[in-house]
């Protein structure tokens, strides 16, 4: 044997034996042993090899780490470790607010790996002293913002974010100055729209004509939760196609629920909201908290609850559940989490957090075969890597970051679910392994000691 380690004196850290090893830039599968050590791939070989720690994937896929570019795990550790149960071994987030608190623990070592984007709604708004949402930018502040939005990105942050739905008062001249900023370090943009549903449509206009006077690569935040409303999806990737045919780089992402979690009495179900959700009623709603945990609405109910216990959280099943395939099978529309955008506590929020990937690979690609599985782990491995910039992970390569989730294609599925039919946070099924930088963070379901082997990552 040529390679010394691959006698038992020297054996790696940690070996992979057996498995199949999915090859995301060749798009193969290959029967591969890994070497790992110091948290790297050291060999991918057809030759036998033996580790201090080795992993028998007989049967089993080897994919890198799922890589989550949009959501709010922001330094949470509950949050992180549902994450890494159903296989993300790394996350980008910062769209609400990622504080220097929660940087510094992440600093200290974290349940997975956790970069950042600028958030525009927040944190730079905040930073000039803007408290009010409907309040547009004067143009000083503007040029704060961008002094400011320029220093993020020194440090390494891999986009800008903008929750445009949240600061109704952000102009077109504030999107557009910072996005010049993104664009001068190369890195994209992310957009929660101004509204949800039909009335979003609209907006994209705004934003096509931001990546027309640019050039900033622009990432369109969540279509289903936005568009999977009231039969937008089709109108929406068509606008998406349309600006794509001009050569401007528009893309997509989507999670897999057709559901989402939000208080009664907060203004998404202000008088009228039935009709902007197109065919849905009271009925739609399940009551996610309290005494009526488990039961769907009623319209005597609905106001009972709305103006006496405005805090009841209730799923709303408003979304078109054939919007999801819509959006997955395009190449430009990538998955993303969203997840825990709300209260980091067990049990606590929406199954997006515990269930996203095993969804996707169980529920659209095996069962209803929407998309091929070498497809559906492009879109959360080596594509976002290459758009977000992530450059140590994304792929299972000699010299990469020894990010891995070894699964069965077979029994894989998400077992998370909403409040009242189950428990957001529920692991799912058919992940054997999760490895985090060079370390099996999860086993069978379960956290294992290390569950600080994520670590803070610039760009
Ligand atoms: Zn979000």
């Amino acid at each position: 044997m040529s390679d010394k380690k691959n006698n038992q004196k020297n054996p790696y850290d940690m070996a992979i034996v057996n498995g199949t090893v999915i090859d995301v830039v060749q798009e193969k599968f290959v029967k591969k042993n890994i070497g790992i050590t110091n948290g790297k791939i050291e060999k991918l070989t057809t030759e036998k090899i033996s580790g201090k720690e080795v992993i028998d994937a007989q049967g089993l896929l080897i994919s890198p780490g799922f890589i989550d570019f949009h959501s709010h795990v922001d330094g949470n550790s509950y949050s992180a470790a549902c994450l890494v149960k159903q296989g993300g071994t790394t996350t980008l987030g910062g769209e609400r607010e990622l504080s220097s608190k929660s940087i510094s623990r992440v600093e200290d070592g974290f349940v997975i790996n956790q970069g950042f984007s600028i958030s525009q709604s927040f944190v730079l708004r905040r930073a000039v002293g803007i408290t009010n949402p409907k309040r547009p930018a004067n143009s000083e502040e503007i040029s704060a913002m961008v002094d400011l939005a320029r220093r993020f990105m020194e440090y390494g942050a891999f986009a800008i974010c903008f929750g445009l739905e949240l600061v109704p008062g952000t102009s077109f001249d504030e999107i557009l100055a910072l996005s010049k900023v993104a664009k001068e370090y190369e890195r994209p943009i992310m957009v929660h729209l101004r509204k949800d549903g039909k009335e979003a449509l609209q907006y994209f206009e705004e934003i096509i004509q931001v990546a027309e006077l640019t050039g900033v690569s622009v990432q369109i935040l969540q279509l289903m939760y936005m568009v999977g409303i009231g039969g937008a999806m089709p109108m929406a990737l068509e606008i998406i196609e349309k600006a794509r045919a001009k050569g401007l780089d528009i893309m997509a992402d989507s999670g897999v629920y057709a559901a989402y979690s939000a208080c009664i009495g907060t203004g998404i179900f202000e008088k009228g909201w039935e009709k902007e959700y197109g065919d849905t009623s009271t009925e739609d709603l399940l009551i996610s908290s309290g005494i009526h945990v488990g039961e769907y609405c009623n319209d005597e109910l609905f106001e009972t609850l709305r103006s006496e216990f405005p805090e009841t959280l209730v799923t709303a099943f408003v979304c078109d559940p054939e919007a999801i395939s819509m959006a997955l099978k395009k190449d430009y529309v990538y998955v993303s989490t969203n997840a825990a955008d709300g209260p980091h506590y067990p049990g606590i929020g929406a199954p997006e957090v515990a269930g996203t990937y095993p969804r996707l690979l169980g529920k659209y690609v095996r069962e209803e075969k929407v998309i091929s599985l070498m497809e559906a782990i492009k879109k959360i491995t080596i594509l976002p890597a290459k758009r977000f910039g992530i450059r140590e992970t994304g792929h299972i390569e000699e010299g990469m970051n020894a990010d891995i989730v070894i699964f069965d294609e077979n029994t894989i599925i998400d077992r998370a679910d909403f409040i009242g039919i189950g428990r957001p946070d529920t692991p799912p099924e058919g992940i054997k392994a999760v490895i985090v930088n060079g370390k099996k963070a999860v086993e069978n379901g379960y956290l294992t000691e290390n569950i600080c082997a994520g670590r803070f990552i610039k760009r």
